[in-house]
């Protein structure tokens, strides 16, 4: 690829899309016309930065956005020879009577493409592995899926059943409604529980409302529940190490809200009032192993004696990935975390990162990924929370690959074969492939 002559096509086209109105800004990801086809793989890269820039953007192939190769600026652009070459194409929406080609591209539009000619370079990636779904997720959403298939409409979440935007997102679109609570479902629905757990008082409410349940919590959530039940029945007073507000530690606290106590840091053992009750205590699954440790230091001191889970409660998946994380900090610029911001394990790789000295973005995905922060950086480490489809990761890898040579190396710190069995009464769906036969939980 010759980096110092990359192929930028603007111009004012006249589209036939509907949905495309004047000065909507058009990323062409793939232009074909007879034997010739374009693609440009940063597309979506550049469409995101457009959007960031307060444009309306359309992205697609020549067909999606309703531009004909007719247009006088496709028609020039086909006759290029673009082997090889890193490509843009950033077309402005005007209508047939005003589409003019002297018109001049809006200044937004080049200064996005001054910052896509920055970011273009060769460059090494690194994988780090395992990353992306984990095995409670991969369960929860076959749940969802088969709930749907098998159930009147509309099946109901209660609350997120993962923290991911792209996976509520395509389940909505599929049928599911989520809820914040079942005081939103109508007696006698069908109502999934998330993967995060639920407190002992929403299934009792559930079942006072006839509600259909089917219950997707992690058997890994559940073993933590069945850790508290456990404590607080030989009278125990329990210290739960989690961070407030999010639905795991809602529901753990849920199974003995007498006797649980929610510590966040070392700080709020140190101001917990003295208490000569044994002691026990348990952990989000999500947490950061460092900060667990302080935290569980900090513990032993005040409460010498106390008890704690016989193996660790923070779960397989979240360990391994922060030990990739830990493994391609080290040589990475730059750490590029896909996972939404309300994914607890998602936020704790960008800490990992941090604290190895590597700069780290938590990205939805690859349309979240400033292009400034790509220009000069030569090696990318590429993770995803447990919550996050490798297809994203795929997108990003695609992308980077379309701004010049990408040396794209994996650095796997373990192998999962972890799976989860559906809950009882529950099978799979005849057409699904299994996670084994898809590799989806190998990534
Ligand atoms: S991150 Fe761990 S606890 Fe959470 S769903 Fe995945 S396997 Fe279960």
């Amino acid at each position: 690829m010759t980096q110092d002559q990359p192929w930028v096509v603007t111009g004012i086209v006249a589209p036939s899309s509907p949905g495309v109105r004047p000065g909507d800004v058009l990323v062409v990801s793939q232009l074909s016309a007879g034997q010739d086809t374009v693609t440009c793989g940063s597309a979506s890269l550049i469409a995101g930065e457009l959007r960031r820039a307060g444009l309306t953007v359309h992205s697609g192939t020549l067909d999606d956005l309703g531009v004909t190769a007719d247009e006088p600026v496709i028609a020039a652009a086909l006759g290029q020879d673009t082997a090889e070459r890193p490509c843009a194409i950033a077309l402005t929406a005007a209508t047939a009577a005003t589409a003019d080609s002297s018109t001049p591209t809006p200044d937004a539009v080049d200064r996005v493409l001054s910052r896509w000619r920055a970011a273009l370079g060769p460059r090494t990636v690194l994988l780090a592995e395992p990353q992306s779904f984990c095995a409670g997720v991969e369960r929860a959403i076959e749940i969802v899926e088969i709930a749907l298939a098998r159930f009147p409409h509309p099946v109901y979440m209660r609350k997120q059943i993962v923290h991911n935007t792209h996976v509520v997102r395509d389940l909505a679109s599929r049928g599911a409604v989520f809820v914040d609570e079942l005081d939103e479902v109508p007696e006698g629905a069908t109502v999934v529980f998330s993967a995060h757990g639920v407190a002992p008082a929403v299934r009792q409410d559930a079942e006072k409302r006839g509600l259909n349940v089917i219950d997707a919590t992690c058997p890994l959530v559940s073993k933590v529940h069945a850790e508290v039940r456990r404590y607080a029945m030989r009278g125990d007073r329990v210290y739960l190490i989690g961070h407030a507000g999010h639905e795991e530690s809602d529901g753990t606290l849920g199974e003995a809200p007498g006797r649980t106590v929610l510590v966040q840091t070392a700080e709020d053992v140190r101001l917990l009032p003295d208490s000569d009750a044994p002691a026990a205590y348990v952990m989000q699954t999500t947490l950061g192993a460092d900060e667990a440790e302080t935290v569980v230091d900090a513990l032993e001191q005040r409460f010498p004696g106390i008890r704690g889970p016989a193996s660790d409660d923070i779960c397989y998946a979240t360990t391994n990935r922060q030990n990739a994380v830990r493994a391609v900090a080290a040589d990475a610029d730059l750490l590029l975390v896909v996972g939404s911001a309300n994914s607890s394990n998602s936020l704790r790789l960008v800490e990992r990162s941090a604290a190895a000295g590597t700069r780290a973005l938590l990205v939805e995905d690859i349309g979240e990924v400033p292009l400034a922060d790509l220009a000069g950086v030569r090696t990318v480490g590429v993770t995803a929370g447990a919550s996050a489809a490798p297809a994203l990761v795929d997108e990003i890898v695609a992308n980077l690959q379309a701004l010049g040579p990408v040396d794209t190396r994996t650095v796997r710190v373990a192998h999962e074969t972890i799976r989860f069995g559906l809950p009882s009464g529950l099978s799979s769906l005849p057409a699904r492939a299994s996670a084994a036969e898809t590799g989806q939980a190998e990534r």
